[in-house]
């Protein structure tokens, strides 16, 4: 394959879980069915997304009359947002900000809710927010999952054409903040350093180039975990319908909002 990859958080995750997961999902493009998306969760993945648009419209500076949203959860979930009253730092307010980071042949693509950029002494900052309607995860967990991982890192290498004039963004100057509709008056933030960074980046690094030698080698095995496979759409092609459905795996998805927009199905040229 000649073009580069546009790798997001999701396919990234995709490739960890199951190498022919990916392989379906992005290299083949094979429709991911609504088969996971069950008829219950699907009002939850439309509120989450309105919830986003509502934020979106309130950091461009455009109005939001909470008497004109008719749904009384997204209500009472934009009036948690307000009533939190969030610190947020002064800064140039970028909402629903899209970063393309190289990463060896192939692009890390991240799609941010809210990154805030200024100068607190004389030093550049970024501050990333992501807002979740989904179940609350502790600081811990938050700070080892993949989605903080990447966009940190994102930050840390493309940061600077953000900050522009202010001058180079180091990474110990890069922070990003969790905000849970459940849990408003209790932001997860994660601070960066340029320790961390090093060794963040290398092993992004790392997976970049396993992801560039299965497309060497036309390799994409399938998972020897066969509990993913209980959650996954690609059951009948890689003839694991054994593993059977969990029910209780499907329930808990905890980021039913993050599905990627089929734009960001790969292979594509940035
Ligand atoms: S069914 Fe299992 S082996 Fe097949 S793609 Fe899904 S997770 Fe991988």
């Amino acid at each position: 394959m000649d073009k580069p990859l546009l790798i997001s958080q999701a396919s990234l995750l995709a490739f960890l879980t199951c190498h022919r997961r990916f392989y379906l999902r992005y290299l083949e493009r094979l429709p991911w069915p609504e088969l996971l998306l069950k008829t219950s969760q699907r009002p939850s993945v439309e509120r989450g997304q309105k919830f986003h648009q509502l934020l979106e419209r309130f950091f461009l500076g455009l109005p939001v009359d909470p008497t004109a949203i008719r749904d009384t959860q997204l209500r009472a979930w934009w009036r948690r947002f307000q009533e939190s009253e969030l610190a947020l730092p002064q800064g140039r307010r970028l909402p629903e900000l899209r970063i393309t980071v190289p990463a060896g042949p192939h692009f890390l693509i991240g799609r941010f809710d809210l990154v805030i950029v200024s100068t607190a002494q004389d030093h550049p900052f970024a501050h990333v927010y992501d807002w979740k309607t989904s179940r609350p995860r502790t600081h811990s967990e938050l700070q080892q999952e993949w989605q903080t991982r990447l966009y940190l890192a994102m930050l840390a290498e493309s940061g600077s054409a953000l900050t522009g004039d202010e001058g180079p963004l180091d990474a110990n100057q890069i922070s990003l903040t969790y905000w849970y509709v459940d849990e408003p008056l209790e932001p997860r933030t994660i601070t960066y350093s340029q320790e961390q960074h090093k060794q963040n980046w290398i092993e992004i690094q790392e997976l970049v180039g396993e992801i560039e030698l299965g497309l060497d080698q036309d390799q994409w095995p399938l998972t020897d975990n066969w509990s993913h496979c209980r959650t996954c759409a690609y059951q009948a092609y890689c003839g694991r319908q054994e593993a059977g459905a969990s029910e209780t795996l499907l329930a808990e998805d905890p980021r039913p909002y993050d599905f990627e927009p089929d734009y960001l199905l790969e292979p594509e040229t940035p």
